[in-house]
């Protein structure tokens, strides 16, 4: 046993060792990577649930590294904002979903008011000119300001309350919504509704996944509805990945909702497509 133990104790360190000359690497590549066109957006549909028909996007953001093919978001992301490269990627990415925002209404204008949800890091809103550099990006491109969506997790607003909520207050004034991403995973919960400034939640799909053979994440599901709906705050569902979990959420008057069921991320052209 102790043999195994000390050789399983060298395996994990030589495991980590290369983990972390992974993110080294990842780092430097990542380095100049939206300059070279190797980031890209895609746009996942959102729907309204009252008519059925499409409300918006979601933008996502894709690497397709030179030679290691595709790198998920949850690992790049990660690297990018652990290392600061979010800081100059952050901004580009809003005013790219802006200028694509306003291409939808022009080349579609019967498209209606599309709005584009763009995600942000904690590192972004920590920093404090997260408001200036949506001003920016609205200012760049010319698209009114309640089209653009900003999503933000649970985890950026927990810790120091009334920063947050200063940052957000300044936020909101430049008139974009922001919404809480992966709603429900995070410690704070439905107490903090009452607290930070916001627009949206959108309920985590871990909750979603569940509405269907879950009693307690169905009744979970409805009640952050209900009380999202009493402070006036809109309600997303994400990951819908069946009709059953459409329909009961929108039987519990869910406004808004994305998934794979809806429609996967997609290209720009594809979601151009979609629009007629
Ligand atoms: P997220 O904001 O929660 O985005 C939703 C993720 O769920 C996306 O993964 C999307 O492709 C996936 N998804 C959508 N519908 C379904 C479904 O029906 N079932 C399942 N199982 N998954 C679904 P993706 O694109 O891999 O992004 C992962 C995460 O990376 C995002 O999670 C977000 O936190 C982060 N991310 C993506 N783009 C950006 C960005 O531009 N900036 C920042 N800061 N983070 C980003
Ligand atoms: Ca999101
Ligand atoms: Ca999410
Ligand atoms: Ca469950």
């Amino acid at each position: 046993a102790k043999v195994a133990g000390k050789n399983c104790h060298r395996f994990y360190s030589r495991a980590m060792d290369q983990a972390v000359e992974r993110r080294v690497h990842m780092e430097q590549d990542l380095r100049g990577a939206w300059e070279r066109g190797e980031l890209s957006l895609v746009y996942q549909p959102v729907y309204r649930m009252s008519d059925n028909r499409l409300a918006g996007a979601e933008a996502l953001l894709r690497w397709q590294h030179p030679e290691h093919g595709p790198i998920a978001p949850s690992v790049f992301i990660d690297v990018a904002e652990q290392s600061g490269l979010i800081e100059t990627i952050g901004p580009a990415v809003l005013r790219a979903a802006c200028v694509d925002a306003m291409r939808w209404t022009d080349e579609h204008p019967g498209a209606g008011e599309l709005f584009v949800s763009v995600n942000v890091s904690p590192r972004q809103l920590r920093n404090g000119d997260l408001s200036e550099q949506v001003a920016q990006a609205l200012a760049d491109t010319g698209l009114v300001p309640e089209r653009l969506h900003v999503e933000l997790t649970e985890t950026a607003v927990i810790g120091d309350e009334i920063r947050a909520s200063t940052l957000l207050g300044r936020l909101r004034n430049t008139g974009v919504k922001v919404w809480l991403d992966d709603f429900g995973t995070g410690f704070s919960g439905l107490s903090h509704l009452r607290r930070v400034p916001i627009d949206g939640v959108k309920i985590d799909r871990s909750f979603v996944a569940d509405v269907l053979r879950d009693p307690d994440d169905l009744a979970l599901t409805t009640a952050i509805i209900a009380m999202a709906h009493s402070l006036g705050i809109t309600v997303v569902a994400e990951g819908v990945e069946k009709e059953g979990q459409y329909d009961i959420l929108r039987e519990r008057g869910c406004d808004l909702a994305q998934g794979y069921w809806l429609g996967h991320p997609m290209t720009m052209r594809d979601f151009m497509q979609l629009l007629g």
